[in-house]
Formats: C-alpha cells, structure tokens, sequence
C-alpha cells in the first residue's frame, strides 16, 4: 500500500528526533529473530520507525515542526498475509510485546502511535479484493486494501459501489475504516462502516482467528445471539486485528441531483433536514454550514445547505422532492455551491499552511439526537469563541440520520507568540475540552466518525457509564497482558 504522509512531517534523516513519549524498553536481539521467522518484512530501520511513529493527528503535526514524534515502535512489522498476522500475534502475546496496527495513518486522534513502543503493524501488505458475490451484493477485502483502489476496482470491474466515501477516500484503508466507525459523505444512503460491514476475520492478542457475520456463515440479520462483528467495529486495533471484511455493495448509481438553499439561521436549516428525514428521505449528502464556514469555504452569506442524491431516479427524485418541500421556507440556490464542495471536497492543502504559521487548528465531529442539535451547536461555538485566541469557531452539520446528525466543529487559535507551545497545548486541550463537554451535557456523542485515539481518551469513561465498566472487562478477556494498542480507547 502507498503510504500517505502528513502535511508535515519529521525528516526521519535528521539525528535528533525527538519522541512525545519515550517508548521505554526497546526489542531486544531474541525478540527481534523472533519477529522475523514470524514474518518476512521485520524493519528496525531508523526511518521507518520514525514513519511509523505518528499519524495525521494536528497536534503531532505541530510536534512535527520542532523535530519531534509522537512515540516510536521498535520495529515496523509489514505481514502480506493472515498467517503472517497469526505468527507475529503469537510472539507478541508470549514476549509482552505491545502491538499498535495501522493502515493508512490517515486518522486524526492518535489512534495508530505506537504509544508503548514494541511493534508497529503495518497492515497495507493485506490488500486487494478477494471475492464478489454481485447476486448478494457482498464483497471481502483485506483489511489493508486502499479505500480509493478498492472502490476504482469495485466501479470499473464490477460495476458496483460501496458508496462509502470519507473525504480521506485516498488515504485510508478497510481496516482503519472499522477501526474508527468511519464515515462516508454519503452516509445518509448508504449508511457508516457499522452499517456496510457484514462481517469480520479478525486475529486475536494470542494469535487464534475469528471469524464473524456472514464471513462465519450467517445469513443477514442473524438472530444467533449478539452481533459478535460490532464488538470489533470502533475498537480501534485494542481487540484484535482484523486482516479481512465482507462489505455491502451497492449496483452503480444511474442518476446524480445536486440542489443548494440558503437558510436564514443555521436552526431552521437543521430542523428542515430532521423533517425531510423524518418524511423518510435519505439524500446522499446533506450540508449544512453555519455562515462563518459558508463564508469560509465558499465565499456565501448566510447559512449554506447543500445536498446530493444519487441512485435509482425514482428514488432519488422523490428524495429531492421531499427536501425541496422541507426547504420551501429558505432560498433555492443554483447548484454551484454543491458543484464546488464536490470539486473541492477532497482538498485539505491549507492544514499544514495554517499550522506552519502557528496557527492551533483542529476538527471535532460529534453527534446528538435532533432535539439537542441546536443547543449543543450553541453551546460548543460560544464556548470556543469564548477561549482567549480564538480566532475561528464554526461547525457544519455533515451527515443526517432519523434521529439525529453529526456536527463538525472546527476551531483556530493563535497565542499572542505563534512560536509558544506551552500556551499552543493549553489553548488546543481547553477547546477540546468545550466541545467535549457540551457533547456530554447535551447527551451526545463524542465522536461520530474520528474514533477515540489519544485526544479522546480522557472522555470515554464518561461518555460510556457503567458501559465502560463492560468494555474493560471484555478488553481484559480478549487482551488479559493488554498488548493491543495499549493506551488508547480510554483503557489507561
Ligand atoms: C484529510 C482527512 C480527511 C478525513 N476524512 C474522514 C471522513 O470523511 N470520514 C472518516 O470517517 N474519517 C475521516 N478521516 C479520518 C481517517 O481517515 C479515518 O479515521 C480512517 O478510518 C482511518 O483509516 P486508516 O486506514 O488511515 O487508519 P489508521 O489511521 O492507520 O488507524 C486508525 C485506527 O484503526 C486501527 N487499525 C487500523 N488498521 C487496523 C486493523 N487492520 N485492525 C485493527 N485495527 C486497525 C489503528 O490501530 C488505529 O487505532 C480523515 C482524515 C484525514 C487526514
């Protein structure tokens, strides 16, 4: 798989690179013999380790500027096939030697630092798609396989679609996918991973494989006790690894519609999308951008919707129909403010301009019910102008369910010393901090399609109950010496 750098990274030729969190005890010579009659491809190479050390997570980016990493593995580990993932597993679970998967690095919480040092599971060497069942509209890849390649070989020799589409589409993989709970802009159709996902091959601590779902055999909606695919779904690598997924496809859209209003508060915008939902239209992508982001992103005033749909034409006209009714209050727009969130949709050029510049930038996607949206929308956005150096504060409802939406807030901040990292830090954790407590006191979640990573963790037993009390004895079942991701999902 190619790998997908960050805007800024850390030259892995320069001598003194720094690590955020020393990773401790390094491999030693037996382990890493060990590694490699388990696998092929074992590297302790200084640039690889220092590759593997981070992912695309803004605070690490600006970590980067100053010649520091994260956390380094002390080896990267590249396995091309499930026997491969098996044999490193083992060793792992019998050496204690802390195992953090990756795909393609493309998260943003931390989630793939190999925050305890040990090894780094590189897992890109698992690609490619492995069956098609076009009658049942199911297809298996592996877990390292490209989101990008695996939709152009779906689309072109296939005909099919998974319509999953994160706007990190080119940068990340199946299983960084289940991994997070990704999200596709399209979510509205064609629904998140959770929903695509029919089932799961997944290597556990010891080294023993399970399959799951339809992979094990069972047909759909099996009522053959719980759903043992979800318990992996969102456990970002601390449960077991997966190496493979049988995903539901889709036949090619036929017909595409694109239409865009303009809202006189971003609240009626939220509550025409709740009625259309609630009407039973499912339009692909809905948008909704409060004025400061519709001024930001598309040079609009006043509240920006945009939608598209796509699918069958009888469905996705009566769709379109049924939000044009729910919009009738707002003003109709031509569709160039949706042409040019399609043409741009994938361009994020300006993250590592703005960090160079000092600036302290980050998204947070949450979701909430559609009764808590607004005050939760409020809430946040006045906490966060609020905070001494912000300078920007603005969210966008991005995907739309029956019950509810995800917002996606963005934040800026710049220190009266763009150079200061101290108040940097204090300033980035103050406003994550706002947003995760309005989520938590609107009864939200705390993240929607991000994951947990590291910039979550502190959040999760909160955000979880007496859920989380479940979770870690699930955890010490399936993990007892706690080598998977260690650090992450709030474990520690
Ligand atoms: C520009 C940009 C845009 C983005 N847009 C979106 C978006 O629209 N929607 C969205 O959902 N996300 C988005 N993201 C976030 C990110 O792309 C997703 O979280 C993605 O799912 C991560 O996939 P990855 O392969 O890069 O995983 P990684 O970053 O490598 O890993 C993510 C997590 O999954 C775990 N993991 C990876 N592979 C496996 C495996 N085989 N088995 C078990 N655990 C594993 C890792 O340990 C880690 O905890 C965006 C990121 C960027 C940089």
């Amino acid at each position: 798989m190619r790998r997908s750098r960050p805007p800024i990274t850390v030259d892995s030729a320069q001598a003194d690179v720094r690590e955020r969190w020393p990773a401790g005890r390094p491999l030693t010579g037996a382990q890493e013999r060990l590694l490699a009659a388990a696998c092929a491809d074992v590297s302790t190479d200084a640039a690889a380790l220092i590759d593997s050390a981070t992912d695309w997570w803004p605070l690490a980016l600006r970590w980067a500027r100053r010649g520091e990493v994260p956390a380094r593995p002390g080896a990267v580990v590249r396995p091309v096939s499930i026997d491969e993932v098996c044999a490193v597993l083992r060793v792992c679970a019998e050496q204690r030697i802390a195992v953090t998967a990756a795909g393609g690095r493309s998260g943003v919480c931390g989630g793939a630092v190999p925050l305890r040092g040990g090894i780094a599971l590189e897992m890109g060497g698992l690609d490619g798609i492995t069956g098609v069942d076009d009658v049942s509209l199911l297809v298996d890849a592996l877990a390292g396989t490209r989101g990008a390649d695996l939709e152009a070989t779906l689309r072109h020799e296939h005909r099919l679609t998974l319509g999953h589409w994160p706007q990190s589409i080119d940068l990340s993989s199946v299983g960084g996918w289940l991994g997070c709970r990704a999200a596709g802009q399209y979510s509205t159709r064609y629904g998140k991973i959770e929903d695509i996902v029919a089932g799961l091959e997944v290597v556990l601590a010891d080294g023993a494989v399970v399959r799951t779902g339809s992979i094990a055999g069972a047909g759909p909606r099996s009522a053959t006790g719980p759903d043992l695919t979800q318990l992996f779904v969102g456990s970002e690598g601390t449960l077991g690894v997966v190496t493979r997924a049988r995903l539901r496809a889709h036949p090619l859209p036929p017909v595409e519609r694109r239409a865009a209003w303009e809202f006189d508060t971003f609240g009626n915008g939220i509550d025409a999308i709740r009625r259309a939902l609630r009407r039973g239209a499912t339009p692909a992508a809905v948008r909704l951008y409060d004025a400061e982001e519709a001024r930001r992103n598309f040079n609009h005033d006043g509240v920006l919707f945009i939608a598209l749909d796509e699918g069958d034409e009888a469905v996705v006209d009566a769709a379109m129909r049924v939000l044009a009714e729910e919009c009738a209050g707002a003003a109709a727009l031509s569709s160039d403010p949706v042409d040019h969130w399609f043409q741009t949709r994938k361009d994020v050029s300006a993250l590592g301009r703005v960090v160079e510049m000092g600036v302290v930038v980050d998204t947070i996607e949450i979701s909430a019910s559609w009764a808590q949206l607004p005050g939760l929308y409020a809430h946040a956005v006045l906490g966060l102008r609020a905070l001494e150096g912000t300078v920007a504060a603005s969210a966008h409802l991005s995907h739309a369910y029956l019950d509810g939406a995800c917002l996606y807030f963005t934040f800026a901040g710049l220190g009266s010393d763009p150079a200061d990292d101290v108040w940097a830090e204090a300033y980035y954790h103050g406003a994550w901090d706002v947003v995760m407590r309005a989520t938590l006191d609107h009864h939200g979640s705390i993240s929607h399609h991000h994951g947990v990573g590291l910039v979550r963790s502190p959040y999760v037993s909160r955000a979880l109950g007496e859920g989380f009390d479940v979770l870690r004895r699930v955890k010490a079942a399936l993990d007892p010496n706690a080598i998977l991701n260690p650090g992450k999902l709030g474990f520690e």
